[in-house]
């Protein structure tokens, strides 16, 4: 097959500032409809937008993280066009000159290395928000008017929807460790927009592109990447038309459907706002918040393997939120033993919190008492039994994992002479076991130790109990 597929992605993401890109409202999601305005943000003849340093900023911080140059001068540009939700008849954004561009990023698709380019990363701002009422009329809602908006375009290069899945997901956990947005795309903090044809390598033919909207997980972007690379395939081999259009995934049918046919850049007469001076970010500034950038998920992956001794799998889950690897290395440090405090917080924190649909800001221990818990276990002061137990207490009350052992009776008995009485009682009630071990059997001293377990309600040192069983066992 000669034609190749070529997929491109734009993300428009919501930046986490105060206030809105080019005046002082306040950009929070939400609000009594039409509070949050004025006069620049909703276009009023004599007002003047000044751009908001912070968006400037996180523009940068994402840019550099996406391993893009930062322009040396750029300019905003009003992109021109007319819609309800869009007061001043024309988006400021850029165009020509964007604030960061010529980047990439690595990832690994099927255990495979894929490199994708970044063609540039640059600020616009949002617009305000159509609600259709169920009488049939129509309002606006301008509070989202003028919100930053970061828009990252990729090169053609995604060859497949798993690539275009990986790359979503990657960008995503680069946006929250940067905590320049918390890019949930439910909310439409993170929008995504593929570009989607076939070049035939051979003949030099390309499909018109296709641009994919109304995209709102990065499960409904995967498969409308993959409907619409068949769709495109289909036609090119029936030899039937294809158009350059705006198309919309329909998640109920699992398709996709025309919305117009598009319109190229030429229609938005860009040019640049001769309301706002060019943006020359100085070299130092750049270096300064260069230096500021945290360390980023692949290469604390890469570390938690090398430093703590970590499995891949492992690294890839502690490291998926910036916030639980910074609960784990806590808790590592705290406990001197990354492999048990990788097993507490991948297994009961990690459960703990998706029971209760709560994040790890939210989740009540602090490392300390994680690190408290991984002690008393190590030191045979409780079982890992008893101590699952003692988590769940710890969670309930804020106890520290101590004070429940000691006020709650739970530690471990070791002591021979506390256990004996049950262990005859044990032997007493389970003659069948007895004798199927006398007869050979090793496994039913099982029985008979489980037996004295259950009625320490798992407190007995499991180890000595055994030992103890058989020994009495074998003198009868
Ligand atoms: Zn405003």
């Amino acid at each position: 097959m000669a034609w190749r597929n070529c997929v491109g992605v734009e993300v428009h993401v919501q930046l986490k500032t105060e206030s809105k890109m080019f005046c002082s409202c306040s950009a929070d999601f939400g609000g009594e409809p039409n509070s949050r305005c004025c006069p620049v943000c909703l276009g009023l003849p004599g007002s003047l937008p000044v751009p908001n340093e912070q968006a400037i900023e996180f523009v940068i911080r994402t840019g550099l993280a996406l391993n893009c140059q930062v322009a040396q001068r750029c300019r905003f540009a009003r992109k021109n066009y007319f819609y309800p939700d869009l007061p001043k008849n024309y988006q400021i954004s850029q165009y020509d000159e964007p604030l960061t561009f010529g980047g990439w990023i690595d990832l690994e698709v099927d255990g495979q290395p894929v490199r994708i380019r970044i063609r540039r990363a640059h600020l616009e701002e949002d617009t305000g928000k159509n609600i259709h009422l169920p009488d049939g009329r129509s309002v606006v809602d301008y509070n989202r008017c003028g919100v930053p908006l970061m828009e990252i375009v990729t090169e053609p290069d995604f060859t497949d929807a798993e690539q275009v899945r990986a790359y979503l997901q990657a960008l995503r956990q680069l946006l929250r460790y940067l905590e320049v947005s918390d890019a949930d795309m439910e909310k439409g903090q993170m929008r995504c927009e593929p570009t989607v044809n076939l070049v035939n390598d051979e003949t030099g033919e390309r499909t018109p592109k296709v641009e994919i909207k109304n995209l709102n997980s990065i499960r409904s972007v995967y498969e409308a990447v993959r409907y619409e690379l068949a769709r495109q395939r289909e036609a090119v081999e029936r030899g039937e038309p294809l158009y350059q259009e705006t198309r919309r995934w329909d998640e109920a049918n699992a398709v996709t459907t025309t919305m117009r046919r598009k319109e190229t850049a030429d229609d938005y007469m860009y040019f640049p706002d001769p309301d706002l001076v060019p943006v020359e970010p100085s070299r130092e500034w750049v270096e300064q918040v260069r230096a500021a950038l945290p360390e980023l998920p692949a290469a604390r992956r890469r570390r938690f393997i090398e430093e703590y001794g970590l499995p891949a799998y492992d690294a890839g889950v502690l490291t998926e939120e910036k916030a639980v690897a910074d609960y784990f290395e806590a808790v590592a440090q705290a406990c001197g033993d990354a492999k048990a405090a990788s097993n507490w917080v991948m297994t009961e924190v990690l459960r703990y919190l998706k029971e209760q649909g709560i994040g790890i800001d939210e989740f009540p221990l602090p490392p300390s008492h994680i690190a408290q818990l991984i002690g008393l276990v190590r030191e045979g002061t409780v079982s890992s039994t008893i101590a699952k137990e003692v988590f769940a207490r710890a969670c309930a009350d804020g106890r520290s994992p101590r004070e429940i052992v000691e006020q709650d009776g739970l530690a471990q008995i070791s002591d021979a002479a506390a256990l004996e009485g049950l262990v005859e009682e044990a032997i007493a009630a389970n003659p069948r076991a007895v004798a199927d071990f006398q007869a050979g059997k090793e496994k039913a001293l099982g029985a008979i130790v489980g037996h004295v377990m259950r009625a320490t309600k798992g407190q007995a040192n499991p180890a000595l109990v055994n030992e103890m069983v058989r020994k009495r066992v074998q003198e009868l």
